[in-house]
C-alpha cells in the first residue's frame, strides 16, 4: 500500500541568475512499511526532497500525497498539523529544546497533538531510549545540554517516534556520531521500522548504513539516478 507519493516535483531557489535548482521533475512512491535510503552528493537536493515530503517548505511546481492527502490542498494551520500527525522529523543537529528535559522534549509533539500519553506509550518510550548499550531511561529529566551527541539523537529519535507518526523522515541523523552511535541509531530507526511500523526515509553518506535499508535512491542534481531494493 502506497502511503507516500510526489510527482513531478521540483523546487528552485533564489530568481534569474543566481537561480537554482534543487529539484526537478522527481517521481517517487513509497509504500507503508518500506526502508528507505536516501543517498548522493552535498547539494544534489535530498534535503530538500525531504523537507517538501514532510511538508516543511512547498515545491514550486508538482505534488507530494501522504497517506493519500495532497499536502498542497491544506491551508498553513491545516498543514501544520498534518506535518505534526504524519510525519516525525530527525536533523543531523538534533533540534531538542534546551530549555526542558529529555521527557519534556519527547512528550511535545504528542501534547501538541492533544494525546495523553499512557503508561503503554511510556514503556515503549523506555525501551527505545533504553534499547541501546547505554540506556538512557533513567535520564528523563536530564537537560539535552547535559547529553553527549548520540544521547541527544537518540531522545530526538524517541521524540519523532513517539506520536506514532506513520513516517519518520531522518536527515543525516549519524552525520555528527561516531561509528558506534552511528550504529545504535540505525538501529532504533530499525526498531520504529519493524516494531512500530514506520514508514523510514533516511538520509545518508554512509554506505554501510545505506545498505540496512530496504531501498537506496540516489539524487544527483536534484534527480533520482537510480532506485534500487538492497
Ligand atoms: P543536500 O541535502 O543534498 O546537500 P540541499 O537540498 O540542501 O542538498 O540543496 C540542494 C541545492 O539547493 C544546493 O545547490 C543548495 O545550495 C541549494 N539550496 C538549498 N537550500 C537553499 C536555500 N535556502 N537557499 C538557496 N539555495 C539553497
Ligand atoms: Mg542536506
Amino acid at each position: 500500500m502506497e502511503i507516500l507519493r510526489c510527482e513531478k516535483l521540483s523546487k528552485y531557489y533564489g530568481d534569474g541568475w543566481t537561480k537554482v535548482t534543487a529539484l526537478e521533475d522527481v517521481n517517487l512512491s513509497v509504500n507503508k512499511g518500506e526502508f528507505v535510503a536516501i543517498i548522493g552528493a552535498s547539494g544534489s537536493g535530498k534535503s530538500t526532497l525531504l523537507h517538501m515530503l514532510g511538508g516543511v517548505d512547498l515545491p514550486d511546481g508538482g505534488k507530494i500525497l501522504i497517506e493519500g492527502t495532497d499536502i498542497a490542498t491544506l491551508n498553513e494551520k491545516q498543514r501544520s498539523v498534518f506535518r505534526r500527525r504524519k510525519v516525525g522529523l530527525v536533523y543531523q543537529f538534533y533540534n531538542l529544546i534546551p530549555s526542558i528535559d529529555v521527557r519534556q522534549n519527547i512528550l511535545l509533539p504528542m501534547l501538541l497533538d492533544g494525546q495523553k500519553p499512557d503508561e503503554k506509550r511510556f514503556e515503549e518510550l523506555t525501551e527505545v531510549l533504553g534499547l541501546t548499550e547505554v540506556g538512557l531511561s533513567h535520564r528523563m529529566d536530564h537537560k539535552p545540554s547535559e547529553m553527549s551527541g548520540g544521547q541527544q539523537q537518540r531522545v530526538a529519535i524517541a521524540r519523532a517516534v513517539a506520536a506514532k507518526p506513520p513516517v519518520i523522515l531522518a536527515d543525516e541523523p549519524t552525520g555528527n556520531l561516531d561509528k558506534r552511535n552511528s550504529e545504535e541509531i540505525t538501529a532504533l530507526l530499525k526498531l520504529s521500522n519493524k516494531k512500530y511500523k514506520q514508514t523510514v526515509l533516511l538520509i545518508t553518506h554512509d554506505e554501510k548504513i545505506a545498505l540496512e535499508a530496504d531501498r537506496i535512491i540516489t539524487i544527483e542534481d536534484g534527480k533520482i539516478v537510480s532506485d534500487e531494493e538492497v
